[in-house]
C-alpha cells in the first residue's frame, strides 16, 4: 500500500465506525472491513459517522450552498458536496455522475386528489439513472474502490442494477446483476445492458436474488452494493441534507417514502436524525413509508404493533413475517423481505411516523394525478401520494400539515404500465392461468384517440375534449 493509501484510510478511520444496531450487540468494526451484517451477532449493520463540532455546523449550511457554484464536480455533486457527514477522506477519488441536487416540485393537483391544502414532491428519479439509487450507489462504488475491489454485484428489481452498472462503468470496474427473469421492466433491464454490466437473470424473485447475493458476498473479491451495504446508506442519506436546505431549514411535518427492501427510509431517516444531532433542525419530521398491499411485511408488523405498545414505547420486535409471494405492478417495490426492515422501522418509530400499505388500484391513480402535475414517476413512487390520500382521510395528516412526498423513479422506467393504464387493459398478474388476475380499472384514463388527418377532424375532437 501507498504513504497517500495509509495517510486516506487514517483520516477515514477517524471520522467513523461500522456499528452493529442491535442495542445488546453494539459491536464496532473498522471502515476497511468489508461486512454486511455484524459478523458476531448477525444484526444490521450503519456507520456511526463523527458528525462535526456544533459550533462548525451554522457554517456548514453556507459551505454546502456554496459548492453549487464551484466548477469542480465533487462539489456540484448533491451526494459529494455534503462530504463532512460522510464516511470518506477529504482526498479520496468519488466515483460521481453528478447525482443528487433533484428538483422539489409543488403538486397543486395532487394535493387536492389528497385532500391537502398543499404538497411538495421531491423528485429523486430526477438522477443520472432516473432512480435515487444513484446517490447511494455513488458512496458505495466509492468505497468499493477504497477498497481495491474489482468486482462489484447486486440483487435487483432493476433500478439498482441500472445504477451500479453505471456507476461501476465510470470506475472501471465489473459489475454483476442478479435479476428476476421476466419481472423487471424493458427499460431497466436495457439500462443495465447498455452500461456494459454482467446481467445474470435467476429463476426466482428477488428475494431468491438477494440470498444468492448474501452468499456470493463471502467472496473476499466480491463486493455487494445493496442497502446492505451501509455505504449506500451513507450516501442516500445526503437526500435529507438536500430537502432541508430547499425547504430553507424549515421541518415539514410529514416526510412520505415508497417502502421496498427499506434502504430509503433508512436513509433518510438517518439523515434526520443526524441534523437534528448537530442542532441544523429542531426536530424531526414524521417519517411514513408506504408498501404495496401485495408486498408489505412491513406494514403488516407495524400494524400489529400499534395496536400493543404504549406511547413513547420505541422498542424494537426481534423478528419480521416475510411475504412467500409478493404481488404487485411496482415492481421496484415486489420484495418480501426487506434486509433493512429494522433500520427503516427504527427511524419510523422515533419520528412519530407509520408503515401503511395501498391498493394496487390506488397506486395506479395515484401515479395518474401525479402526471397531470406534469410531474411523473414510477409505479413504485406513487404510493406516496396514495398514502397521503389515505392518511388524510384517517386525520393521520391534517389538511394543513406541510407534506413532503419523495418520488423514487422517472416515469419513464416503466412505460408498458402507463400504456396499459390508459388504455384501461391494466391487470395485476395479467394471463394468470388460475383466474386470479385482478383489472385495474382506467379512473383517470387518457387514451389516444384515433383521429382522421384532417383540420376539422381534430378540431372536432378538441371541441368534445374541452
Ligand atoms: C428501490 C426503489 C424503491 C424502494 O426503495 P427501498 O430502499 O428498497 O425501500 C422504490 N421505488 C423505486 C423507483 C425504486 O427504485
Amino acid at each position: 500500500m501507498t504513504e497517500k493509501g495509509t495517510k486516506t484510510t487514517e483520516k477515514a478511520a477517524e471520522r467513523a465506525v461500522q456499528r452493529c444496531i442491535e442495542p445488546a450487540c453494539a459491536g464496532t468494526f473498522g471502515l476497511r472491513e468489508r461486512i454486511y451484517v455484524c459478523p458476531r451477532c448477525g444484526g444490521s449493520i450503519e456507520i456511526d459517522c463523527r458528525l462535526p463540532a456544533r459550533e462548525e455546523a451554522g457554517q456548514l449550511r453556507e459551505r454546502w450552498r456554496m459548492r453549487l457554484a464551484s466548477p469542480e464536480a465533487r462539489d456540484r455533486s448533491g451526494v459529494w458536496r455534503f462530504r463532512e457527514m460522510l464516511p470518506f477522506a477529504e482526498d479520496t477519488a468519488f466515483v460521481t455522475l453528478r447525482e443528487g441536487n433533484t428538483p422539489l416540485y409543488d403538486a397543486p393537483r395532487s394535493a387536492h386528489y389528497c385532500g391537502l391544502a398543499g404538497l411538495r414532491l421531491k423528485h429523486q428519479g430526477m438522477n443520472p439513472t432516473g432512480s435515487f439509487k444513484d446517490t447511494g450507489m455513488s458512496a458505495a462504488v466509492t468505497q468499493a474502490m477504497v477498497l481495491g475491489a474489482r468486482t462489484v454485484v447486486c440483487a435487483s428489481t432493476g433500478n439498482t442494477s441500472a445504477s451500479l452498472a453505471a456507476y461501476a462503468a465510470r470506475a472501471g470496474v465489473t459489475a454483476a446483476i442478479l435479476l428476476p427473469r421476466g419481472q423487471i421492466s424493458a427499460a431497466k433491464l436495457a439500462q443495465s445492458m447498455d452500461y456494459g454490466a454482467l446481467v445474470c437473470e435467476i429463476d426466482g424473485n428477488f428475494d431468491d436474488g438477494m440470498r444468492l447475493i448474501q452468499e456470493l458476498g463471502e467472496d473476499p473479491a466480491i463486493y455487494v452494493a445493496n442497502s446492505i451495504n451501509p455505504f449506500r446508506i451513507e450516501g442516500q442519506k445526503t437526500v435529507a441534507f438536500e430537502l432541508m436546505e430547499q425547504c430553507g431549514w424549515e421541518v415539514p411535518d410529514h416526510v412520505v417514502v415508497p417502502g421496498g427492501n427499506m434502504g430509503n427510509s433508512t436513509a433518510l431517516g438517518k439523515g434526520f436524525q443526524e441534523l437534528l444531532d448537530l442542532g441544523l433542525i429542531s426536530r424531526l419530521p414524521k417519517l411514513t413509508v408506504v408498501q404495496a398491499e401485495g408486498s408489505a411485511p412491513v406494514a403488516r408488523l407495524f400494524a400489529s404493533l400499534d395496536s400493543r405498545r404504549p406511547a413513547g414505547d420505541n422498542s424494537l420486535p426481534a423478528t419480521m413475517a416475510p411475504v412467500e409471494n409478493p404481488r404487485t405492478l411496482a415492481t421496484a417495490i415486489k420484495i418480501g423481505a426487506p434486509v433493512s426492515w429494522k433500520k427503516a422501522l427504527r427511524a419510523v418509530l422515533r419520528s412519530g411516523g407509520r408503515v401503511i400499505a395501498v391498493s394496487e388500484q390506488e397506486i395506479a391513480d395515484a401515479k395518474a394525478m401525479i402526471g397531470r402535475d406534469g410531474i411523473g414517476c414510477e409505479p413504485a413512487s406513487a404510493t406516496t401520494v396514495a398514502g397521503m390520500k389515505r392518511l388524510v382521510a384517517s386525520g393521520h395528516i391534517g389538511r394543513e400539515e406541510s407534506v413532503i412526498g419523495v418520488l423514487t423513479g422517472h416515469v419513464l422506467k416503466d412505460p408498458d404500465y402507463i400504456s396499459q393504464y390508459h388504455r384501461g387493459t391494466l391487470s395485476l398478474d395479467a394471463g394468470a392461468k388460475d383466474g386470479a388476475a385482478q383489472p385495474i380499472a382506467g379512473t383517470f384514463r387518457n387514451a389516444p384517440e384515433r383521429v382522421a388527418a384532417t383540420r376539422a377532424a381534430i378540431l372536432e375532437i378538441l371541441e368534445r375534449r374541452r
